[in-house]
């Protein structure tokens, strides 16, 4: 029995056909491609600017960098989240502070935010995990409470929304990754997004050396362009975007209705869930790692989306730590012990559908 894929990405012939002409075009690097690209992308970001780039993780660097934000800022992060996001705020030079999740939608607590503020946080850094925006409207207004920026880690969430406004519209910039097990992807590739045309351009600057015109460097700049390559492939994943989304939602009503024996994942009110991830809890009767190897017998591929929280990987719980910080974060642990994640992809059939939800209904039948 061949198992099903927690993630399967698209490489298909009109991927490869986009490819072979920008090859053949002998213009590949950050030409005509990427600028239609991000030219498409801010329609998915009610018009915002938009700056693409050579991935999420460079994404979100930018945008700290972008801002202002560097040695002696704290950032406010959830610990329940791929290292990328910590990871960027190190690299900026700043410290994360970690705050703990809401139960339902594994995302940033805004409480939990509002109590990790302190005279040194620069910025909160909201993750919009699986595909379920986070608690945007409280989180927007906590930040222009204190004077905040706003960062959206939308990595796994594009085209998701919030009481009608998609996620990278939302803060002072939003983060987008195009890895190929994202929704969309471009091989490997960022965006980011941004209300504020001169943050725009300080981005555009840094991933560029510094220069706008050549040899003109304004700035000290790195090299995160996106190749025209890239960017082909990534428009015509962004065609497919609206489709393989109504898929994943789709698929993901389909494991609602059916699964009886573990916690399937609330949507807010107000929330449109893009289900990067089906993200489920496995009650403490039936044990994860039980029902994982009950469902690859089954032919039914699962993985846990994050067994370690962020602040207890090796570079964050180490004394070298600047914060100096012990963290109280109950959801963080409980998630990191109970999360799931099965197939919901866009190119599961009915029939693979049926055995996931067959699979998962006999966990805990044995006992
Ligand atoms: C994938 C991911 C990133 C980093 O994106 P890359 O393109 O892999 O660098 C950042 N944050 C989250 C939440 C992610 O899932």
């Amino acid at each position: 029995m061949i198992q099903i894929a927690v993630a399967k990405p698209v490489i298909g012939e009109a991927e490869i056909e986009a490819a072979v002409r920008v090859l053949r075009s002998g213009n590949v690097v950050q030409g005509p491609e990427v600028a239609g690209f991000e030219e498409e992308f801010s329609r998915l970001v009610d018009g915002r600017h938009c700056v693409a780039v050579n991935s999420g993780t460079s994404a979100l660097q930018l945008a700290l960098l972008a801002m202002g934000i560097g040695p002696g800022d704290e950032v406010v992060v959830p610990s329940f989240s791929f290292a990328a996001t910590a990871n960027a705020v190190r690299l900026v030079g700043a410290e994360p502070v970690f705050a703990d999740i809401e139960r339902d939608s594994f995302c940033l607590d805004p409480e939990a935010a509002a109590a990790a503020i302190g005279p040194r946080t620069a910025a909160l850094m909201p993750v919009h995990l699986y595909g379920h925006p986070a608690a945007m409207e409280a989180l927007v207004a906590l930040a222009e409470r204190h004077g905040l920026a706003l960062v959206e880690d939308a990595a796994q969430a594009h085209l998701a929304s919030l009481g009608g406004r998609p996620v990278g519209a939302f803060g002072t910039t939003g983060c987008f990754s195009f890895y190929p097990t994202k929704n969309m992807h471009s091989l490997e590739g960022g965006m980011v997004t941004t209300g504020d045309a001169a943050l725009a351009r300080r981005v555009r600057l840094l991933r560029n050396q510094g220069m706008e015109q050549r040899y003109a460097n304004e700035i000290v700049g790195a090299n995160l362009r996106m190749t025209d390559v890239s960017a082909a492939i990534g428009r015509v994943q962004l065609g497919r975007l609206p489709e393989w989304t109504e898929r994943r939602r789709a698929n993901a009503k389909a494991l609602d209705a059916g699964i009886t024996t573990l916690v399937t994942p609330p949507v807010a009110p107000g929330a449109e869930h893009v289900y990067h991830q089906y993200t489920v809890r496995v009650p403490e009767g039936i044990g994860r790692e039980a029902a994982q190897q009950a469902l690859a017998a089954a032919g039914v591929g699962s993985a846990v989306y994050y067994p370690t929280p962020i602040h207890r990987l090796t570079p964050y719980a180490s004394e070298g730590s600047s914060s100096e910080r012990t963290w109280d974060l109950p959801e963080t642990e409980r998630a990191a012990a109970e999360v799931l994640s099965l197939p919901v992809h866009p190119s599961l059939g009915e029939a693979e559908l049926d055995r996931i939800v067959a699979a998962c209904n006999t966990l805990g039948a044995e006992q």
